[in-house]
């Protein structure tokens, strides 16, 4: 390290949590601000998967066909608040403007480089923190209902294939060694991912990574950052109450709210919040060994310690719209389906906001405006996932050091 310097890290989700751990272990003053405690936006209630094979983008060709279909059923693995369509309406062109063959091959790419490096990221995070307890390694299972659904994926997998990240289909027989509990349908096909681990809670993941930057010397703030601004000599962040907070290094990591922030320093990107739901069962009465993915229904049953959470679904409506939490007690019967005997006494309810880039893609960049700021947003249904690897990344970029792959396809500038 050639210089310490004082970073701001705005946004303590697991993505902000990991820059700060990064930026302070490698001797910067750091300062995490958060409106809230860390984890306790969309960090606290995801699926809790690292899944490193999800690289297709979610816009691809022909997608929009399928759209009606998935819209006609409100309760649907997605849905749009019809009164919020002028708010979301921008965002979903380029959504499916980014969905042609050749868009699809450059985002999987890009997401497949940052994939293959996650895992080696959370062990050397979890690692040096004494945090490895929090993680397990025993892949997941993606069950499709029929052998039609999974023929429809089939392209998906060949790529995920092509990119590093191979599946197998199971024989029934192993279906049942490896998840005694599951009842897939009898026509279905069920593959093993054996890339996926997942954490036994994300909420106390990012609270204990956050917690690790501060052990480490890194300051904590619970306060809103209501504007920025970057001079040549360095960043001033303006709080609620009017007071001003400086740094030398700004890191924006505020997940589906970056946009209002980036606007000020940069420009906005096509973002938006793709909120999804989860309901965790605290006693299901049955055990699931590891995350088991509905291809078929979009949505996913990871086992926890507060419970099986059973999670997914997406809703695009204005970051402050209220949750419609029918959306999350869908999720009991769905899983019933593969779960029989499912309990759902002291179900818990969360809706979350994904900050959803149009090309799947995050924001992994320094700005292209001013030496002394640095984007890490837009992870998507992936931030979980890609973290730790984003925390190194930006701790890279602040020291000047080569973060050891091309960052053109995370750039700000990119559209
Ligand atoms: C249902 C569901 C399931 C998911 N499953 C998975 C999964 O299995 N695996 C996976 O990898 N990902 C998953 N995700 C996605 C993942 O949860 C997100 O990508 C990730 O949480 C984003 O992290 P973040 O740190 O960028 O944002 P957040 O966790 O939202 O953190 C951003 C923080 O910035 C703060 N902030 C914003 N603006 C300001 C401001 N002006 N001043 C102060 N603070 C501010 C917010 O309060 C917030 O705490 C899932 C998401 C959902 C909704």
């Amino acid at each position: 390290m050639t210089d310490r310097r004082h970073c701001l890290v705005i946004g303590a989700g697991t993505v902000g949590a990991c820059c700060a751990w990064h930026l302070v272990a490698t001797g910067h003053t750091v300062t995490l601000v958060d409106r809230v405690p860390p984890g306790q936006s969309t960090s606290y209630g995801n699926a809790a998967c690292l899944s490193p094979s999800q690289v297709v983008p979610h816009s691809y060709p022909g997608v929009w066909k399928k759209v009606p279909g998935w819209l006609r059923d409100p309760m649907g693995p997605l849905t749009i608040r019809w009164r919020h369509l002028p708010w979301v309406a921008p965002w979903l062109l380029r959504f499916l403007a980014a969905g042609s063959a050749s868009g699809v091959r450059a985002s999987a790419q890009a997401q497949a480089r940052l994939m293959h490096l996650v895992a080696d990221d959370w062990d050397h995070l979890l690692e040096h923190n004494g945090l490895t307890h929090l993680l397990r390694s025993r892949g997941a299972l993606m069950v499709y209902d029929t052998a039609h659904d999974h023929e429809q994926e089939r392209w998906r997998h060949a790529l995920e294939a092509e990119l590093g990240f191979g599946s197998r289909q199971l024989a029934p027989g192993e279906v049942g060694d490896l998840a005694p509990a599951l009842s897939p349908p009898g026509e279905g096909v069920v593959l093993h991912l054996p890339h996926w681990q997942h954490t036994v809670d994300p909420a106390r993941l990012t609270a204990s990574v956050a917690e690790a930057a501060f052990g480490a010397g890194a300051r904590w703030l619970q306060d809103t950052i209501t504007n920025v601004r970057a001079t040549p000599d360095g960043v001033t962040a303006l709080l609620e109450d009017g007071a001003r907070l400086q740094a030398d290094v700004l890191v924006l990591a505020a997940g589906a709210w970056s946009n209002a922030l980036a606007g000020r320093l940069d420009h906005t990107v096509p973002m938006t919040a793709k909120r999804g739901y989860h309901t965790t069962l605290p006693a299901p009465g049955v055990e699931l060994g590891m995350p088991v993915i509905s291809g078929s229904r979009s949505f996913v049953m990871t086992p926890l310690d507060p419970g099986l959470r059973l999670a997914g679904t997406a809703e695009f409506a204005r970051l402050d719209a209220a949750p419609d939490y029918r959306r999350a007690k869908v999720l009991v019967e769905r899983a019933r389906s593969y779960l029989p005997d499912l309990r759902a006494e002291g179900a818990t309810e969360w809706m979350g906001q994904r900050p959803m880039m149009a090309d799947s893609v995050p924001v992994i960049s320094a700005s292209p405006r001013h030496a002394n700021v640095y984007y890490a947003f837009g992870h998507g249904h992936y931030g979980l996932t890609q973290g730790a690897t984003t925390g190194r990344i930006v701790a890279d970029m602040v020291r000047g050091i080569d973060p050891g792959l091309d960052m053109a396809p995370y750039r700000i500038d990119r559209f």
